[in-house]
């Protein structure tokens, strides 16, 4: 018996092995296929927009399968050493518990603390200069209320319905265009520095709990994430008794 569980156990480490190679392989493939199709986009919108709706996604899936990755490693470095069962066992559990605590620390990183720098890098590469194809020189972006004059009436309408920002480019020596369409996060609101729909809540402070017959207040807290300027609001909170 001990001896056909020393074969399982080398069949195990052999399979662990490339288990682990393979998974760390698609770790790879992930991240590459998101950086390629980034780059195959043709312009800012459509990277903005690709960004936005699959960074994170791509990322969590990175993460899980370097996780999975890590731990099948580590698993192929202990299980041959100290061969009884309940060694194994505890092994497996060991090795299983680090990918569960990798992964679960990679999507809490992923979903609680990485949206704000996602924000950024979106912001960044919306706003980044654009080059006029006529003069070779810098454009000018227009803030929202000077663009709407260069908008048609259908997407000035659009816009106010907040389903989406359109930034206008103008090149001044030349009145040459580009208008560019953002889906925007509907919470997202007009900063009174820049001008543009980019100031968002990031914190939220209970100021006062309401209580069954008295409201209470709360203050809130945003950024932009294009120019940086910080506001701060105070709002009621309904009462809690009706
Ligand atoms: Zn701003």
């Amino acid at each position: 018996l001990n001896k056909e569980f020393e074969i399982f156990i080398d069949d195990w480490h052999q399979i662990v092995v490339i288990c682990y190679q393979m998974t760390l392989a698609l770790s790879f493939l992930i991240i590459t296929k998101y950086a390629l199709v980034f780059t195959a986009k043709r312009n800012s919108a459509e990277k903005y927009r690709f960004m936005n709706e699959n960074e994170i996604k791509y990322f969590w899936y990175t993460g899980l399968s370097l996780s999975i990755s890590f731990g099948l490693f580590l698993n192929s470095l202990i299980v041959r050493t100290h061969l009884t069962y309940s060694v194994f066992v505890f092994k497996m559990a060991i090795s299983l518990g680090i990918v569960f605590a990798i992964a679960y620390a990679i999507s809490t990183y992923l979903n609680e603390y990485y949206p704000f720098r996602l924000e950024k890098r979106l912001s960044r590469l919306r706003f980044k200069k654009r080059i006029s194809p006529k003069t070779g020189k810098e454009m000018r972006l227009l803030n929202e209320e000077e663009g709407d004059v260069h908008l048609p009436k259908e997407m000035v309408k659009h816009e106010h319905f907040s389903a989406y920002d359109c930034d206008v480019w103008i090149d001044d020596e030349t009145g040459f265009k580009l208008i560019e369409q953002y889906a925007v996060d509907s919470h997202a609101l007009l900063c009174t520095k820049c001008k543009f729909r980019t100031l968002k809540k990031y914190r939220e402070e209970l100021i006062k709990e309401p209580t069954y017959c008295d409201s209470g207040s709360v203050k809130k807290f945003y950024k932009c994430s294009y120019c940086d300027h910080l506001d701060e609001n105070n709002a009621t909170v309904a009462p809690l008794g009706n």
